[in-house]
């Protein structure tokens, strides 16, 4: 039996703690991003950090591949979430050198080097019925 669009995220996400840590832990919770007001229009996901937790949000209506290559960008801010940052009261950071090269990494690894094959051994800790 296959995984749920969620479960194959979350197997990813579990993959991707293993080969690339972020520097807090991070949970992953799926639903519509709310617009803040300083967006203008909607994301399909968001990173942000309460206390000592990393919080990424995805939209889980999205298609399957969106919501996989969502979760690489997150966990590509996840992973750069610097300490300042953490301090400031901004829900989605910036796109700058550090995140393009993290994302890089994740992208690659995933979609180059044998990354989504790997992803797949991984078990999942909880699975709900649909
Ligand atoms: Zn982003």
């Amino acid at each position: 039996m296959g995984l749920t669009k969620k479960e194959r995220t979350l197997q990813i996400i579990g993959w991707l703690r293993k080969v690339h840590p972020p520097p807090l832990p991070v949970r992953v919770i799926f639903r519509p991003i709310c617009v803040g007001k300083h967006w203008t229009k909607s994301h399909d996901g968001t990173t942000s950090r309460k206390g000592r937790t990393i919080w990424i949000i995805i939209d889980g209506r999205l298609k399957t591949y969106s919501m996989i290559e969502t979760a690489l960008h997150e966990w590509a801010h996840a992973m750069t979430w610097r300490h300042e940052a953490l301090e400031k009261k901004g829900y989605h950071p910036d796109h700058g050198d550090e995140w393009a090269l993290a994302y890089g990494r994740v992208y690659r690894h995933y979609h180059d080097q044998g990354g989504r094959e790997e992803s797949k051994k991984v078990r999942l800790r909880r699975r709900r019925k649909r």
